[in-house]
């Protein structure tokens, strides 16, 4: 069962952004539009989409604006940006990249071509995503399978469990905030309470036994996913 990748497209031609929106629905993804950067900043305040297209020329604040401003934001710093333009020339895709894009497409492109960057993007930002498996310490996840084993045992993890455990143990050793993980595991900090996080955590612990050490809490910053202490005691 893998999360349908929700794509923010910031686009004000409907033709262009409908077509885009028709190929991704085609291929998996779940599109949202929005015309300009407020109906964007309103989607993003909503609920956090899993990659951004945001196009270079729209009326009100331009792409490259928007793409500084959101890699600014400690909520959207992580999401990546894919940039569409219509200028092929180098100094604007360095511009781009400057302002925090992940990556640019020029247009016109082929739906495979944007299809390709934008699995290419996320890849690289959420890997846990991408649909493979994932090894920290003796504990081991297969996204593809739903299976969890701990130095080669299988471990009993429920679906509610699974997704938290798959986001951790695809970016350890590193601390998130409550907040950071309702917005990148659950993707929707409106509906979910801060709290509601340590009772998935709790629980994520519990089925993962001894394993469960590795989920480390972090006194007033958050979680963090740690191959550290299984290792001391092994
Ligand atoms: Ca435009």
């Amino acid at each position: 069962m893998k999360k349908i990748p929700r794509v923010l497209i910031v686009e004000d031609e409907s033709a262009i952004a409908e077509l885009i929106a028709v190929n991704l629905r085609h291929n998996g993804f779940a599109p949202v539009w929005a015309e300009d950067g407020d109906s964007a900043q309103r989607e993003l305040d909503a609920v956090l989409p899993d990659v951004i297209l945001l196009d270079w020329m729209l009326p009100g604040q331009s792409g490259l604006t928007l793409a500084r401003k959101w890699r600014a934001d400690a909520r959207t710093k992580a999401v990546p940006i894919l940039m569409l333009t219509a200028h092929g020339d180098e100094p604007d895709k360095v511009a781009g990249l400057d302002a925090g894009a992940d990556d640019y497409i020029t247009k016109p492109f082929s739906t495979q071509e944007l299809l390709a960057r934008i699995r290419a993007v996320l890849r690289r930002r959420t890997p846990e995503q991408a649909g493979e498996s994932v090894t920290v310490g003796g504990l081991q996840l297969d996204p593809a399978t739903y299976r969890v084993t701990w130095h080669g045992s299988p471990v009993k993890v429920g679906p509610t469990e699974f997704k938290p455990l798959n986001y951790f143990m695809a970016h350890p050793e590193r601390v998130h905030s409550r907040s950071q993980l309702l917005d990148r595991v659950w993707g929707d900090h409106v509906f979910i309470e801060e709290r509601t996080v340590d009772v998935h955590v709790k629980r994520l612990r519990e089925a993962l036994g001894e394993a469960g050490a590795m989920v480390e809490t972090v006194r007033g910053a958050g979680y963090r996913f740690t191959a550290a202490s299984a290792l001391l005691r092994a």
